[in-house]
């Protein structure tokens, strides 16, 4: 039965595309046109944001995608305008409705909050608003505590759905209905109730989270499957991709930051990202040292240092804010110029929120991830918990690790989009630096790291990464090391970059260990190390051959396509047969 009903939504929701929205016939139309132009003074609706509008002015229940700084605000903006009584938006942050509420009053639009900051005299008449048909209110913003637990407040909302001045529920930041999401709100979970007490007012839900479990998920929460899902790409064209490998040396590491800051950046403004709270601080004291204007922001500063740091950063008091991923949902500015992850996110969608900060102006921006496969084991202890963590994880070490795949076409795969490479125009590292690629065969490594491993396993010792590697090279305790073999022709990086390949392949995995303080990962053997270890295997890596010039890369990879070279072939077949041999994927399988 339930089956039956997810085929029919899916057919409903087939069929309503966004074309049929798209058109400017509607009774509304005209209307549309010349407040976007007057009121708001933009000159040209933004994809997906006339459909938006025209649903909802239709009484579809609607979810609007868009990554952020699409314009998502607008869908629910304009139409208040035009509608009977005004639209009720919910929204996470208090922040973000100050923001909202002030730049709609500047336009002269009748917008009220209700929130725990909100002064008494002003939520009395947001209260007296709600069913006063004279009031001139378009626009009312309250938080999801408020529709859990203000009792007067829902009151209030019968009276005036009972008034018809309830033209749409807007939820922004829809995916924290999910607990699938990163932003998971318990009082979203009572908006289940929207649907059935207000029957006929559409829902429009708003989000940049786009994968199809948390969607599923925030329509089934509210009441709304098979509505009309609206989504626009998630590409970001005009945003910079690149990877750069991070030194081993803090103060190396250091350096190059400050090299990035006081020239690349000189001027611009941008976010670090850290992955934790003392790194906030670390970081921005050194930055400091060195004569940066940075400023920190975590979780447990005190919030009034911590909504000055924000407002500081805003205002261009500061050139760089260094944060943990608390600097998140709401920031708003549109010219910040470069994001830097310190480190690895937790997973690509995680990343792909993050550096979408940047470049909100549509200017062009710079994302630089600086990767190391230490931090990928900090990332990995602190997320095994969870179903899908290491996982998630993984995926993002394939993004650092790749060597010649656009970096936008991994992003995408991640959102089930498929961006062709020719149309990232030379906008990430791996595109706009191409190399020759070819196919190395780290078969013997990978089973010399199985015998240094057994061989432990023999004297009951775990091997950390570091431990792992110092036997491979024959340094560390000698105990662990392998007799007989030699430590390998390979440098540091080429062998971080093995081990990082083995294990997002399951040559290798990871097994973790909490002690009083921390959790360890330890290096094993992974699913795969019977296949690894068969007579006819080959275990084919991808590296770096030759430089090209830009473009070339596009063409290797044409040819690649209409080859039947077995590496060509799609990840995980396992039994290609090529010459009688057998030869294990290269590449991951990203879902
Ligand atoms: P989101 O909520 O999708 O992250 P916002 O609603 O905050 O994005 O909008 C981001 C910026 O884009 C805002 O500064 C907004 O004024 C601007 N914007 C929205 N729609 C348009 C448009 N059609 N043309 C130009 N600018 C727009
Ligand atoms: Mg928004
Ligand atoms: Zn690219």
């Amino acid at each position: 039965k339930e089956a039956a009903k997810d085929r029919i939504q899916a057919q409903k929701s087939a069929h309503l595309s966004s074309r049929d929205w798209d058109g400017n016939n509607f009774p509304w139309s005209n209307e549309l046109e010349s407040n976007l132009k007057e009121v708001f003074k933009i000159e040209d609706f933004r994809p997906f944001q006339r459909p938006t509008m025209n649903a909802i002015l239709s009484k579809e229940d609607t979810i609007l995608l868009m990554p952020t700084g699409g314009g998502k605000s607008l869908c629910f903006q304009l139409p208040a305008l035009l509608v009977n009584g005004f639209i009720l938006v919910i929204c996470p942050l208090v922040a973000l409705m100050e923001d909202q509420i002030m730049a709609l009053r500047r336009k002269g639009i009748s917008a009220f909050m209700l929130s725990q900051n909100t002064p008494k005299d002003e939520s009395k008449l947001a209260m007296m608003s709600i069913t006063d048909k004279k009031s001139p209110m378009k626009l009312l913003y309250v938080t999801p505590e408020r529709m859990a637990k203000g009792k007067t407040f829902m009151n209030k909302l019968q009276k005036a759905y009972e008034m018809e001045r309830i033209a749409c529920f807007a939820i922004d930041e829809v995916h924290c209905c999910s607990e699938w999401g990163h932003d998971f709100r318990p009082d979203y979970l009572q908006l289940h109730v929207l649907k059935t007490m207000f029957q006929g007012v559409p829902i429009l839900g708003l989000t940049a989270t786009a994968t199809t479990k948390i969607l599923m998920d925030v329509q089934k929460l509210l009441q709304i499957q098979g509505c009309l899902v609206l989504k626009s790409s998630f590409n970001r064209p005009n945003l910079y991709y690149e990877v750069r490998p991070k030194p081993a040396s803090q103060e190396e590491y250091l350096q190059e930051l400050v090299d990035l800051l006081t020239h690349k950046y000189a001027g611009n403004s941008g976010i670090i990202y850290t992955t934790t709270i003392k790194d906030t601080e670390d970081t921005c004291n050194k930055l400091r040292s060195k004569g940066i204007k940075a400023v920190y922001y975590n979780a447990v500063m005190d919030p009034v240092m911590r909504s000055r740091a924000h407002t500081g950063w805003l205002e261009g008091k500061y050139q760089v804010v260094v944060a943990t991923i608390a600097f998140g949902l709401g920031i708003d500015k549109p010219n910040v110029r470069f994001v830097i992850h310190q480190s690895l996110s937790k997973s690509m969608e995680s990343f792909y929120q993050e550096s979408g900060r940047a470049g909100r102006d549509g200017l062009p921006a710079d994302c630089i991830l600086f990767y190391r496969l230490p931090d990928v084991f900090k990332v990995t202890s602190t997320v095994f918990t969870t179903r899908t963590g290491v996982e998630n994880v993984y995926g993002m070490v394939d993004y650092c690790t790749n060597v010649s795949r656009c970096r936008r076409s991994i992003i995408a795969s991640h959102f089930s989009e498929v961006w062709k490479s020719n149309e990232c125009k030379g906008m990430c590292d791996n595109c706009k630096f191409p190399y020759q690629v070819t196919n190395y065969d780290v078969k013997k490594h990978c089973l010399s790291l199985y015998n240094i491993i057994e061989h432990a396993e023999e004297k009951d010792t775990k091997l950390t990464n570091q431990k792992l590697q110092e036997a491979w090279f024959h340094k560390g305790a000698s105990a662990l090391r392998v007799p007989n073999t030699k430590p390998p022709a390979l440098s540091a990086t080429k062998a971080e970059s093995i081990i990082a390949f083995l294990l997002i392949n399951s040559y290798l995995r990871e097994d973790f260990h909490y002690t009083l303080y921390s959790t360890i990962s330890y290096i094993k053997k992974g699913p795969r190390s019977a296949e690894a270890k068969s007579h006819s295997s080959e275990i084919l890596m991808e590296v770096r051959g030759a430089r090209l010039q830009e473009g070339q890369l596009e063409k290797t990879h044409e040819a690649k396509e209409t080859s039947c070279s077995p590496t060509s072939r799609p990840a995980s077949s396992k039994n290609d047969q090529a010459g009688g041999k057998k030869v294990l994927s290269t590449k991951r399988s990203l879902k």
